[in-house]
């Protein structure tokens, strides 16, 4: 039960990061003790050493000048002052047997009759009894063989160094457990937006869409993140919306067409109906479900142009020519309205593009034109190239769209209040914005409320 949470803490990036900054830590301060100890080590040695040879020099110097008495007179008078009395003195004679021997009274672990076994060398070192410190010693030659030998005692340098090895050890403990807090303190702290990020992964996966990770006010990698993870979430929010809206919209479609069938076909089968009646009830379920599907085949084609799916055949097009041929189509319609549709190509600029889907986006054009300008009103299909674009236009002086629409017309199964006379399925203009955004191309639109409207699609010149 206790187990459970620590286990949990053990596998998180935090703690881990704690242990690199922990043993980091420990790693760097080791390594700062190290060198200072080895720094401290050699100049307290080069130190003592110097201090010897300075007092050999001087100690020799007098014993030239008054012999082994002068010697003892001056060794003795320093100890008298307590001055240097932390050294030994020795005179040996040429067999190395001890002449003179001045030596301070906490001394007595060394050994130093063995001082006469070892051979007399320029230095040597002398091992206490005890085995804690031990003696440097440096020999001088004099005159008639005679050999001067001053020493000291490491013990002070030692309990120095031994000293600052506890501080080190007493201070590691700590300082480690210093740098584990302050490693769990700041890992929490830089992986705070992090753990935010995950509950609000959490939040989404449990179905709340509109959760957010709060921004951070720093712009760092972590800011950034969280900033593209928030436009990311709202921009599938808005598609999972769009989605919905457009399943409704389908289902709410679908559903007109199938309730009138089933109503036709219902009275069909009613008594009392003729044979005449009966292909009545039939053609109209013929009619219904053409629309019906129309309206699927359109809803394919839309999400296969979207999803970049659509095969273009993409063939060199005279776009004059199919301009031509697409408002030939709706000539008679135009004319039955009393509709002037007319079309206007200076030269034949040059298109790369699949010529049925380009037929089928312009033919959509003209026919929303023909079908939102009353009598009398006029239709007009220029195409122009223009900055290695061919711009091509169906503009009319039709009823027009008002702006709060505007942004709506290229939707799925959108369609005005306005039009609701006229027949549609309110997919036409989402198939010519799917098919011209499949070619690289884009739609334009401008339009005044009774006035008209001007589209325009723009596609990359061959
Ligand atoms: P619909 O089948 O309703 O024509 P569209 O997708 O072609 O569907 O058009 C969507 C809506 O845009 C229409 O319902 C209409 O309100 C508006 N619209 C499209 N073209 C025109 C136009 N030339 N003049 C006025 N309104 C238009």
């Amino acid at each position: 039960m206790f187990f459970k949470p620590l286990k949990g803490l053990i596998h998180t990036v935090g703690f881990r990061l704690t242990l690199w900054y922990s043993g980091m830590f420990i790693l760097s301060m080791s390594l700062l003790f190290g060198l200072v100890y080895v720094i401290l080590f050699t100049s307290l040695t080069r130190q003592d050493q110097e201090t010897i040879q300075a007092q050999l020099r001087e100690l020799a110097a007098v014993y030239k000048a008054g012999g082994s008495e002068a010697l003892e007179r001056e060794v003795t008078r320093e100890k008298k002052f307590e001055r240097r009395s932390s050294f030994f003195v020795r005179l040996a004679d040429a067999s190395n047997r001890t002449v003179l021997l001045i030596l301070p009274y906490q001394w007595a672990e060394f050994d130093l009759k063995a001082l006469e076994e070892k051979p007399l060398e320029s230095r040597l070192e002398l091992a206490s009894r005890t085995g804690e410190g031990h003696l440097e010693i440096a020999s001088a030659r004099l005159a008639f063989g005679y050999t001067l030998q001053v020493g000291k005692s490491t013990e002070d340098r030692e309990r120095v160094l031994r000293n600052l090895r506890r501080t080190f050890v007493g201070a590691l403990v700590p300082f480690a457990l210093l740098s584990f807090a302050g490693g769990i303190f700041l890992s929490r702290r830089a992986l705070r937006p992090v753990r935010q990020l995950t509950e609000t992964v959490r939040s989404i996966s449990g179905g709340r869409m509109d959760a957010r990770v709060p921004i951070l006010r720093t712009r760092d990698e972590l800011g950034d993140l969280i900033i593209l993870f928030n436009s990311m979430v709202e921009k599938i929010e808005k598609l999972v919306h769009g989605m919905k809206d457009s399943l409704d919209n389908v289902a709410h479609d679908l559903r007109t067409p199938m309730t009138r069938m089933r109503g036709v076909a219902e009275m069909a089968l009613r008594s009392g109906v003729d044979e005449a009646g009966h292909r009545e009830a039939l053609a109209d379920c013929i009619e219904e479900s053409d629309k019906i599907l129309r309206m699927l085949d359109t809803l394919m084609d839309i999400s296969e142009a979207e999803s970049g799916a659509m095969t273009l055949n993409l063939e060199a097009i005279n776009i004059c020519e199919l301009i031509d041929e697409v408002a030939e189509l709706y000539r008679y319609v135009a004319e039955d309205k009393a509709v002037s549709l007319k079309t206007a190509c200076p030269a034949g600029p040059a298109l790369l593009a699949d010529p049925v889907r380009i037929r089928q986006a312009v033919g959509n054009l003209i026919d929303n034109a023909v079908k939102y300008t009353p009598s009398g009103g006029r239709v007009e299909v220029t195409a122009r190239s223009e900055a290695g674009r061919v711009l091509i236009a169906v503009g009319d002086t039709g009823i027009g769209i008002g702006p709060e629409e505007l942004p709506r017309i290229w939707d799925r199964l959108y369609r005005s209040d306005h039009s609701r006379s006229q027949k549609g399925l309110g997919l036409g203009l989402s198939l010519v914005k799917a098919i011209v955004e499949a070619h690289n191309g884009e739609v334009r639109v401008s339009s005044d409320r009774g006035k008209g409207s001007l589209f325009t699609l723009s596609l990359p010149e061959a």
